[in-house]
């Protein structure tokens, strides 16, 4: 990065699901001079694969001790606007991006897909949490499909009862071990091709899926409809009271608006291209 580049207003992107590359891409496109930082928990193994790296971004990786120590990380790094573009089930990130911002008073935006709603054709179950859609399965024994990442497959464990198909990005930890299951490791996007062939294939009754939103992994969800298959669908976790957006022009706008009051109460000129 050169000299110029590094006065430039510092902007913080939570990242870790697709909403956080199509920002920096998006920031890129426009030429803003900003300098961004995209933070990751670093739980997926090969994040590199989700991320087109060809923008001068410096990457993150790690947590940062709870909301005070990402607070330390803002101040120290002069960071003047945060975008959450982190899952809409990472419930614990959403309150430190919302507990930090507070201490330190920069802006703060939330980037998330809006969550899907039922169309005609579908059977969904809604639940609020995976204890929910463990009881939801019912007590007679079903083939499930369990498309709900592999950090929450322990209330599973209650329902030894079931065939599972669990597809996880990361395989799961070993300790959670259900007896009737088979582990696919694949990252999406899925086609409904490729869904509806997994289902048949595995003789899928029914569906456990998170309201995650977004068009990537949809397909399972038009693939339960098109057989007829009822989902369950677990809603997203309660979230703070934080300005929010699923569109990256008003992220970006967000950015740009952060950038120059910041410049504006420095007293320096903006750089061309915002
Ligand atoms: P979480 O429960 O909200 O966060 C747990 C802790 O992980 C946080 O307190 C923080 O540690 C650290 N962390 C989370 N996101 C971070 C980020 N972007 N940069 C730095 N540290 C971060 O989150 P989670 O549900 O475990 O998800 C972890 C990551 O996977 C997130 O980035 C999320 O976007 C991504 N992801 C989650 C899901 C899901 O279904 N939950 C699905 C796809 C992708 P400290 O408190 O130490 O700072």
């Amino acid at each position: 990065m050169h000299d110029a580049a590094h006065h430039r207003p510092h902007v913080l992107v939570l990242g870790g699901a697709g909403d956080a590359r199509a920002l920096i891409n998006a920031m890129a496109i426009q030429a803003m001079p900003v300098r961004v930082t995209l933070s990751l928990a670093g739980r997926t193994r090969d994040p590199g694969a989700q991320y087109d790296m060809d923008i001068d971004v410096a990457v993150r990786t790690g947590g940062y001790g709870g909301a005070g120590g990402l607070a330390a990380f803002i101040r120290k790094q002069a960071v003047v606007a945060m975008i959450n573009a982190t899952h809409p089930f990472a419930a614990q990130m959403a309150n430190n991006a919302a507990e930090a911002a507070r201490l330190t008073g920069i802006p703060l935006l939330r980037l998330q897909r809006s969550a899907w709603l039922p169309v005609t054709g579908d059977h969904w179950i809604d639940v609020a949490d995976m204890r929910e859609a463990v009881a939801a399965i019912g007590a007679a024994p079903r083939r499930v499909f369990l498309a709900i990442g592999r950090q929450q497959l322990a209330p599973f464990m209650a329902a030894q009862q079931h065939h599972y198909l669990v597809r996880t990005i990361d395989p799961p930890d070993p300790a959670i071990s259900l007896s009737n299951a088979i582990y696919v490791a694949a990252r999406g996007p899925f086609s409904l091709n490729d869904e509806l062939g997994q289902l048949r294939e595995h003789q899928i009754e029914l569906l456990v899926a998170k309201n995650s939103g977004g068009a990537a992994t949809y397909a399972k969800i038009e693939a339960a409809r098109a057989l007829g298959l009822p989902v369950v669908m677990v809603g997203r976790p309660a979230a703070p009271a934080v300005t929010e957006t699923a569109d990256v022009a008003v992220a970006l706008r967000f950015v740009a608006t952060a950038c120059r009051l910041k410049q504006a109460h420095d007293g320096a000129p903006a750089e061309r291209g915002e």
